[in-house]
């Protein structure tokens, strides 16, 4: 469920119009839905009711703080890639003994200062790191809690840039290789080791790579809670969203059917899950961060010309790659629409953006309502993987983040100001 709806002709994030945020706080502009926020994640929750669980968003995902705090509020945990996102977690009062810590190349620092605050389990990605961990522990005089990330050897049939569970990926231990690797880590004087992990790609748009995976690693666990009484298995994220939503109230008539009937929903990830997962008498972790954010946000932007060549519509606006980097860099779909309904015939468009690069184009061919200068255009889907992937490219100041209660709209995030983005910079003396 998300709250983007047209109503009366006009498209609102909850009760509040698209076009009255886009108007107040100007555009490009992020808009967030909070309760479709805790929506999402209560739906996940209630479905994962009969397993001891954690559910640990992955901060990735989308790391403002507002929607950390809705998060934290939730009672949710926390996997996270990086210090700065431990630092993020622990400056909304989030749980840092819910945190996990992922990632392929954590730093020596990265390791200290997790291993000083006290988080729930890092998540080994390689021997040279379990024995690095280990090391640092030593001599801060800590023991490190551990689980071990299992590279499943299973390809998850999702775009090739977010797929991470098979032996062509940088990501976790060969599945044949994880007794040994958890027997040295069982020798290594200040590793606790507390769990397992593995997480097989994102944006999975059915049960079935799950449910191989975790068939895969039931026996795995069992005899890893045997031997060192593990006390979770992270079953990962990955769970994926419709990007072609449709309004399930004032559909407008050039919404296309969603692919719905096979969808991934919390219900059927839980009912194929559960009842693998269940008999392993452990604590599951889930890690989403899509499934959690991707619908509970869209990007406002402003039409500032169309043109028009030989066969070509373009629709030209003031959002840009730099803004949302998803179609140029995973050949991502996200639907259009303008905010205030268009009736009348659809025309053939590209919706593009103003910087130098054939790459900065929202989408091609595309059937669209026909709209003018000045209309304002919402691009869907666009909560995860968007604004925390946005860049100061073509010294574009990034947009606004605005996150919706109800009635009220509130910026979570400044637009930035072109001045704040050379701040950091400065010219040598010597240079005349
Ligand atoms: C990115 C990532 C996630 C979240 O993936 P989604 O597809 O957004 O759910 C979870 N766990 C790990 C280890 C990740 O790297």
């Amino acid at each position: 469920m998300h709250e983007f709806q047209y109503r009366n002709g006009e498209l609102h994030c909850e009760e509040v119009p698209l076009s009255k945020i886009a108007a107040k706080y100007g555009t490009p502009c992020y808009v967030y839905s909070h309760r479709t926020i805790r929506d999402h994640y209560q739906k996940l929750d209630q479905a994962l009711g009969e397993l001891d669980h954690t559910i640990c968003y992955a901060v990735k995902a989308n790391s403002n703080l507002a929607v950390l705090r809705t998060i934290a509020s939730l009672g949710g945990g926390f996997d996270v890639v990086s210090k700065g996102e431990i630092e993020r977690v622990v400056a909304v009062g989030g749980d840092h003994h819910r945190c996990i810590f992922a990632g392929v190349g954590k730093t020596i620092r990265e390791i200290e200062f997790a291993l000083r605050l006290g988080i729930y389990a890092f998540n080994i990605e390689s021997e040279a790191e379990l024995e690095r961990i280990n090391s640092v522990a030593r001599r801060l005089r800590k023991r490190a809690p551990i689980s071990i990330r299992v590279n499943p050897n299973v390809d998850a049939k999702t775009h090739a840039k977010i797929t991470t569970g098979t032996y062509e990926n940088k990501f976790g231990i060969a599945f044949e290789r994880i007794k040994q690797v958890y027997q040295k880590a069982s020798r290594l004087s200040h590793i606790d080791i507390k769990g397992i992990q593995m997480h097989i790609g994102s944006q999975l748009t059915t049960a079935d790579p799950f449910e191989g995976a975790v068939t895969k690693m039931a026996p795995l666990v069992r005899e890893l809670r045997e031997r060192y009484h593990i006390e979770f298995f992270s079953i990962g994220g990955g769970l994926g969203i419709v990007y072609n939503p449709a309004l399930e109230s004032g559909r407008p008539s050039w919404w296309r059917k969603p692919q719905a009937a096979n969808i991934l929903t919390p219900e059927s990830y839980a009912q194929r899950l559960v009842p693998l997962l269940k008999p392993l008498g452990v604590r599951i972790l889930v890690e989403p961060g899509r499934f959690i954010a991707g619908n509970a946000g869209v990007l406002v932007t402003q039409v500032e010309y169309i043109k028009k060549t030989g066969k070509k519509n373009f629709v030209i606006v003031n959002a840009a790659m730099n803004d949302l980097i998803r179609p140029a860099f995973y050949e991502a779909h996200h639907d259009i629409v303008p905010t205030r309904k268009k009736p009348g015939a659809k025309i053939s468009s590209d919706v593009v953006g103003p910087i130098c690069e054939t790459g900065d184009t929202f989408c091609k061919d595309r059937p669209l309502p026909r709209v003018k200068e000045g209309d304002y255009l919402a691009i869907l889907s666009a909560g995860a993987y968007a604004f925390v992937m946005a860049s100061n490219y073509n010294t574009r100041p990034m947009p606004a983040e605005i996150m919706v209660n109800g009635k009220r709209a509130s910026v979570v995030r400044e637009r930035e100001t072109a001045a704040s983005l050379w701040a950091p910079e400065r010219i040598p003396s010597w240079i005349k």
